[in-house]
């Protein structure tokens, strides 16, 4: 920042602003921030359950839950009460010591699941990052790693060699060794790729930003079976199907498999960051002192929220919300958008759900954000539905009317 700089209407230290021609929290971010997110033209400053309000008071229905995470919605007042009564006592302490929050959402995430430990970190990518480094090391030197074309790990180099979007990687080679890209949603595909040489397959249960892609029955299934023969660890990266989004508490559950590792972010903290690592004792054995790590970790806060989801989620009946508000979004939106010529397919599974049109969704989702509706396009030609997983059915037709306005 330029020493002297003023600070105008809004706050922002820079922004220049009066009370005349207030709001440059626009124009700041623009000036001052790297440019690599395409942002929308709205500010956010407060939420309460599934809405938004913008910096001019405009009200917003949220179906995008920044990005799938606020899955409680926004200020639930047992998470708020959750993170404020945590920060008031501890906020930090790092992993060289102990503290409760982190040891009752490690109990939870054990009990809840079919892990028997937790490595926590702070994003999607990191947990990717942890999980292909535990199956690497848990291998004995195989170290080839098969995942999907299509598919989304990450934008961390571990994460980003396992995701199959080429288009991502431009630029940043050369990426990391041995990940080799079959075709999504195909058990085929992976056995033909496992190796003697490989430590794991990834995959996400339902392809999420690659444009919500649903795989048969039956496929993680086939994937633990091809992983049992071989050797290879099976990772699932449940960032985004877990914590309830797709009407289980994780999606392996659907099909009743054990994993070895999953993934999981987003959700998980319902708006704070935390990431966490679940696996078997087998392969989370590989991890000993100092083999890995990260200073915020198992922060108190981020558990203490965690706690506060998984409870929601399970005793608070969310998890049977998004299964039941999810079928009931799914329906509507077959039924409403039967027979369009332009719609190639409606899919998903609990509150993950895509619209598959034969354009591009995206002039879609400013339509629908002009009134007053957030949504997301993704792949495309793809218009992903990811609220918050307390929508109701009112909801669900207030978007489905919305959206029927904005299609050509
Ligand atoms: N894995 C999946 C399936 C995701 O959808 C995402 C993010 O969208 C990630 C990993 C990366 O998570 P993060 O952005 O928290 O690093």
């Amino acid at each position: 920042m330029t020493q002297g700089a003023t600070q105008g209407a809004t706050g922002v230290p820079g922004d220049g602003a009066t009370a005349e021609a207030p709001s440059s929290i626009r124009s700041v971010t623009d000036r001052c921030t790297t440019q690599n997110y395409a942002r929308y033209p709205v500010a956010f400053t407060h939420g309460s359950g599934c809405r938004l309000w913008d910096e001019d008071g405009r009200e917003y229905l949220d179906l995008f839950a920044g990005l799938a995470v606020s899955s409680l919605g926004h200020a639930h007042p047992a998470l708020v009460a959750a993170i404020r009564e945590q920060a008031g006592k501890l906020l930090h302490t790092s992993n060289l010591f102990y503290h409760e929050p982190g040891a009752r959402l490690a109990g939870r995430l054990v009990e809840l699941t079919f892990a028997d430990r937790v490595f926590f970190c702070n994003s999607g990518a990191e947990a990717n990052e942890a999980a292909i480094k535990m199956a690497r090391r848990a291998s004995g030197g195989r170290f080839k790693i098969v995942s999907a074309h299509g598919s989304f790990h990450g934008r961390t180099y571990g994460a980003l060699a396992a995701t199959g979007q080429p288009g991502l990687q431009e630029g940043f080679g050369p990426m990391l060794e041995g990940f080799v890209h079959v075709e999504p949603c195909s058990a085929d595909a992976v056995a033909a790729a496992v190796g003697d040489d490989t430590a794991a397959v990834i995959v996400e249960p339902i392809i999420g930003e690659g444009g919500v892609v649903v795989p048969p029955p039956g496929y993680l299934a086939a994937l633990r079976e091809i992983c049992d023969r071989s050797g290879a660890k099976l990772i699932l990266d449940e960032v985004q199907t877990g914590n309830g989004r797709t009407g289980r508490l994780f999606a392996y559950e659907h099909e009743g498999i054990r994993p070895d590792i999953v993934t999981t972010a987003k959700g998980l903290g319902g708006g704070l960051p935390i990431g966490a690592v679940l696996a078997r004792e087998d392969v989370a054995a590989a991890f000993v002192p100092g083999s890995h790590g990260t200073t915020f970790g198992a922060n108190p806060v981020c558990c203490a929220a965690a706690l506060a989801v998984l409870d929601q989620l399970t005793d608070g009946g969310v998890i049977a919300n998004a299964a039941r508000v999810g079928d009931y979004f799914l329906a509507k939106l077959r039924d409403a958008l039967a027979g369009r010529d332009d719609v190639v397919e409606v899919r998903g599974q609990g509150l993950l759900i895509g619209v598959e049109f034969r354009v591009e969704t995206k002039p879609f989702v400013n339509d629908l954000l002009a009134r007053g509706v957030v949504a997301n396009a993704t792949a495309g030609t793809v218009l992903r539905l990811i609220p918050p997983l307390i929508l109701t059915e009112d909801e669900v037709d207030e978007g489905v009317s919305a959206l029927l306005e904005v299609l050509p």
